[in-house]
């Protein structure tokens, strides 16, 4: 079971994401809860304003420090968290190894930004891992969010009902997924590897990793290297 606790001042983003398909069976199932918290509702402001001018008069607006800290403070008054997480484009990438390290979690903040982003203090003080989800700049962090999450809590034991689908997934062991077919095995002329209508588990299980390597070596040479 892991919970998500997303920190947002566009909560009507994250509405739909997780109300579909895997990531809603394991809500169903109980095996992740996900809560999104309006960061406006924690400003002391009367005019719930979570932003303000940068110092140094740069252009845009910057997330005051003031709602952040009491939204997270709140959340950790309750339980704790294993980890605060930040989205930002200039952070660490999000790839299947982090998925899989979140995956093992029990409780997960993740605060998505807007504007120029957050005061630095925020994210000196209070943020324990900044995740960026590829080299682009988003308009805020709820997509992001909604990218990590799903990453997350479809590989936890149970979502995905045959769960050695998910390690045979691009990016687990390092390579890009064998090419997949469905019936018909001939669709106008079109037709299937043989190995694979040949009931021949072993040769079946070669040829998808032979597959799999070739394609990694094609498209993803770099992932080979990694180790
Ligand atoms: N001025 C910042 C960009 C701010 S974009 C910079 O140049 O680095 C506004 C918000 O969108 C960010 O605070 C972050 O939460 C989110 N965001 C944008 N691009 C993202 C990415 N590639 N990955 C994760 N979050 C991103």
């Amino acid at each position: 079971m892991i919970r998500i606790d997303i920190i947002s001042v566009l909560p009507g983003l994250l509405e739909g994401p997780f109300d579909h398909s895997i990531i809603k069976r394991a809500r169903d199932k109980g095996l992740a809860e996900i809560n999104v918290h309006n960061l406006r509702d924690y400003s002391n402001n009367k005019h719930r304003k979570v932003d303000d001018y940068p110092f140094g008069g740069e252009a845009g607006m910057v997330m005051s420090v003031q709602p952040i800290e009491a939204a997270i403070t709140q959340l950790k008054s309750e339980r704790n968290y294993d980890e605060v997480i930040y989205t930002s484009p200039d952070a660490p990438k999000f790839t299947q190894s982090v998925a899989n390290k979140l995956s093992n979690m029990k409780n997960i903040i993740i605060l998505c930004g807007h504007y120029k982003g957050v005061d630095q203090r925020v994210r000196d003080h209070l943020v324990t891992m900044e995740l960026s989800i590829g080299d682009y700049v988003l308009s805020g962090g709820e997509l992001a969010a909604a990218v990590i999450t799903d990453g997350v809590v479809r590989i936890i034991p149970g979502a995905i009902s045959d769960s050695s689908s998910a390690l045979s997934d691009s990016f687990q062991d390092n390579l890009l997924s064998a090419p997949v077919y469905t019936r018909p095995a001939n669709y106008k002329g079109w037709t299937v590897p043989e190995v694979l209508t040949s009931g021949h588990a072993a040769k079946i299980d070669d040829w998808r990793h032979e597959q799999a390597l070739e394609k990694t070596r094609r498209l993803r040479p770099d992932l080979l290297d990694d180790d």
